[in-house]
């Protein structure tokens, strides 16, 4: 055998596992069928700037631990995620603050805030779903404005169709307090999520362009091991009918200007405008370069070829993951990340679940591949 463990997929998850399996005394060998490393996180450098290549991507953890980890891998800024949402010719705080209320209403303090609140709220107790959800939350005109059109587009459904877990909890806050995710940490790579991956992977042979499904014996019997973090429906062709998953377009130009919208995240929540976000990168970075790079995101249904982002994580499809799961755990393979679990993870979930794993399976224990 030529290498202890063979990890399919240079993203996150793989990168990771593979620095702590490296670390552990394993030989590691990484491959991605990309041409670049990374996987979604991976940025490019274009007209000077970071551009984030598979949507932006802002680090946030409310752990301590899985902050200490990636400053060893890079140091970060001090990025904080201040959204704001376009309709028509109006520009809103967001999430839905105090500022935002006050643009909408003129109220400008939390109790009138609150008490418009219960005025607007319609009384549904007991929602079927997320639009009578939202509605008994947040009243018609929020609904319309931040709710409605967004969610259409995103998922590609009547909000009505949709379950009101989805929203779990409509983001309103009676604060001016706007930064979207609240965690203790937050940030960006100040030289660009590439260069962090990168220097995780730090010493380990890496091939791109290879995928692992075009010759898996043969990989097989290089490797003792086998980390796969692709999709399982595809390690196992297809075989209980494919896992269904929402999938982006991304439309990207250099402009020649400076700055186009002020912020690195604009939502547009208008149905009638196809793209959900816009996103000028420069500003994930705090940058002055003479020219700007700026990003529509496009939402849209998932055939089999296209790339998978967001699992349609339905009763029907985690049954078929579950279905997938069982032969991987029966051919002893382990597997992790985004695609492999069929999980919505953000970065530091994929870090911390990855760090997890790893520590078992550089002890060897094999088993319980999808707990912690
Ligand atoms: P991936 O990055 O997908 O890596 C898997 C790799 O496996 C890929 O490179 C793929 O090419 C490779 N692969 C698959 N099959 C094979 C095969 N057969 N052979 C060889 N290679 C293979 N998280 C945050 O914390 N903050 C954010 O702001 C944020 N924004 C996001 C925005 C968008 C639009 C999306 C979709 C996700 C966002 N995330 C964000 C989540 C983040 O992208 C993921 O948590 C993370 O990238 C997952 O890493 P991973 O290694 O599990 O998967």
């Amino acid at each position: 055998m030529t290498f202890d463990w063979l990890i399919v997929g240079a993203g996150l998850f793989g990168s990771v596992a593979a620095r702590q399996l490296t670390d552990a005394g394993c030989r590691c060998l990484i491959i991605d069928r990309r041409r670049h490393t990374g996987g979604n996180v991976y940025t490019e450098r274009v007209a000077g700037i970071d551009v984030h290549r598979y949507g932006p991507h802002i680090f946030h953890t409310n752990s301590e631990a899985i902050w200490q980890y990636v400053q060893r891998f890079g140091e970060f800024n001090h990025f904080v995620n201040r959204p704001k949402v376009r309709s028509g010719d109006k520009i809103y705080s967001f999430p839905i603050n105090l500022l935002t209320l006050h643009q909408l209403w003129g109220v400008r303090t939390p109790a009138e805030a609150a008490a418009k609140l219960a005025a607007v709220r319609l009384p549904i107790p007991s929602p079927r779903n997320m639009e009578e959800y939202a509605l008994s939350q947040i009243g018609e005109e929020l609904y319309r404005l931040f709710i409605y059109g967004y969610t259409k587009k995103q998922w590609g459904r009547e909000p009505r169709e949709l379950p009101a877990s989805i929203l779990k909890r409509v983001p309103i806050r009676l604060t001016c307090d706007d930064n979207y995710y609240r965690d203790r940490f937050q940030g960006i790579p100040i030289h660009g999520y590439t260069a962090m991956i990168e220097s995780v992977q730090h010493g380990i042979p890496l091939e791109l362009g290879t995928n692992y499904l075009d010759d898996r014996d043969g990989w097989r019997q290089r490797a003792r091991n086998v980390l796969y973090t692709g999709s399982l429906d595809a390690l196992f062709d297809y075989r209980f009918g494919p896992l269904e998953y929402r999938t982006l377009r991304f439309e990207t130009e250099v402009l020649d200007t400076a700055d186009f919208q002020g912020n690195a995240q604009v939502n547009y929540t208008d149905a009638e405008i196809p793209f959900t976000r816009i996103v000028e990168h420069k500003h994930f970075a705090f940058g002055t370069q003479p020219q700007t790079v700026v990003t529509r995101e496009f939402s849209s249904s998932w055939t089999l070829g296209a790339e998978p982002y967001y699992p349609l994580a339905d009763e029907t499809n985690r049954a078929r993951h579950g279905q997938y799961c069982a032969l991987a755990d029966r051919d002893g393979i382990c597997f992790g990340g985004r695609l492999a679990d069929y999980q919505y993870y953000d970065m530091h979930q994929v870090i911390g679940a990855a760090l997890c794993r790893s520590e078992r399976w550089s002890r060897g224990v094999l088993g319980q591949h999808r707990a912690g």
